[in-house]
């Protein structure tokens, strides 16, 4: 196996239904084109399509949302998207998705969350760790270390953590943007610790969520926002100015954007293919990955959407260590810095410490 896919890994800005299997989303664009739901014709190419602009992108995503949005649909997509990325050694996974509303389905933002967690605890082929520790006593013989030793017995099931963020969508209302942090509120016992502000970057503005942004932090919640997707020198400045605990992007930042958030060293979700994809950097030589890298500045590489932009985390780890000249070591320092920056408890990061530190002797 490539060490890209057996190093750990951890992965910090997948959307779940970007992370949707091609196979999945053509199966389920079938089963509504035989029941006259959508015209199957007429989606197939759009799906099938390699490159797509960033507004190409949002509007995929609006013909994922019909496909998908189903208590089953999202139940089966997230136990699959768990086990792809358990399949290549992500050890700990944040997902983050929004939750919708659908009356003619029942569908509520709460029982998607729900079918959100029904997935989570479908997963078989791998032990899923998503209720915190203080929720439930610690069993010290299913800490990753242990797993590890016990593996090394030959007689050890993987384990992956996986954490929930909730998305504010951009077109959402101050209103829609609240209830989704009160429901993040209450479902902090099943694993949910964060909120993502997502969606198109062209719509809404950064006043709209705020209040809601404001009232999560207030109450505990950790908050990434995607920031800089697009050029919007005073939103990336304001957004700046919020301090969230980490961003997504950076991509259309000036030198004053650079300068604050290298002084508040907020960490930056690094997502290179989509990032190139989409256009919104010309190519990877000039991506701002190298700068970031170069001074310390605390990134962590991510796939965005697996799915949409056809990658995984293992890819985005080679592609960074072709690409900038690094090596295996440094490409696993990288990856275990990251538990710095997770949204999980002080718990999961000690064994996830002690993990890499264990598998950082094979490196030698
Ligand atoms: P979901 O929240 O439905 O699980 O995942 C898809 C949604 O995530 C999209 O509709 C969009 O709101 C958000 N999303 C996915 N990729 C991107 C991206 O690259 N940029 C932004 N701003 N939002 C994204």
């Amino acid at each position: 196996m490539e060490w890209w896919v057996s190093m750990p890994k951890i992965e910090l800005h997948a959307h779940l239904n970007g992370s949707i299997r091609d196979f999945t989303l053509l199966e389920l664009a079938k089963a509504l084109g035989d029941k006259g739901v959508i015209d199957f014709s007429q989606v197939e190419h759009v799906i099938l399509k390699n490159d797509r602009s960033l507004s190409e992108v949002f509007k995929l995503f609006d013909l994922i949302h019909i496909v998908t949005t189903d208590h089953p649909s999202i139940t089966r997509i997230t136990k699959e998207v768990v086990e792809d990325f358990a399949s290549e050694n992500v050890v700990y996974l944040e997902l983050r998705t929004t939750p919708k509303k659908n009356d003619s389905l029942g569908m509520s933002k709460r029982s998607y969350i729900e079918a959100v967690l029904e997935g989570l605890r479908a997963v078989s082929s791998v032990d899923v760790a998503f209720i915190p520790c203080n929720e439930e006593p610690r069993n010290l013989s299913s800490s990753l270390l242990a797993d590890a030793n016990d593996k090394c017995n030959g007689s050890m099931r993987k384990k992956i953590f996986v954490r929930l963020l909730l998305s504010i969508d951009r077109r959402e209302t101050t209103e829609a943007a609240m209830e989704t942090v009160i429901l993040a509120l209450e479902m902090r016992h099943f694993g949910v610790v964060g909120i993502d502000l997502s969606g198109n970057p062209a719509v809404g503005e950064w006043i709209t969520y705020l209040p809601a942004l404001k009232f999560a932090r207030e109450q505990g919640l950790y908050i990434t926002l995607h920031c800089g997707e697009v050029s919007n020198s005073k939103e990336i400045h304001d957004m700046l100015d919020f301090l969230p605990h980490r961003i997504g992007h950076a991509c259309f930042f000036e030198e004053e954007h650079w300068r604050r958030l290298k002084s508040s060293n907020i960490p930056v979700e690094i997502c290179l293919t989509s990032n190139i994809k989409t256009l919104s950097v010309p190519t990877i030589d000039v991506h701002h990955f190298v700068d970031l890298y170069n001074v310390k500045h605390p990134l962590v590489l991510c796939t965005d959407d697996s799915g949409v932009f056809s990658t995984t985390l293992s890819n985005e780890y080679k592609i960074a260590a072709s690409s900038f000249g690094l090596g295996q070591k440094e490409m696993f320092e990288l990856s275990k810095n990251a538990i710095e920056f997770i949204f999980a408890d002080n718990v999961v990061k000690e064994d996830l410490r002690n993990f890499f530190n264990s598998a950082a002797k094979n490196l030698e």
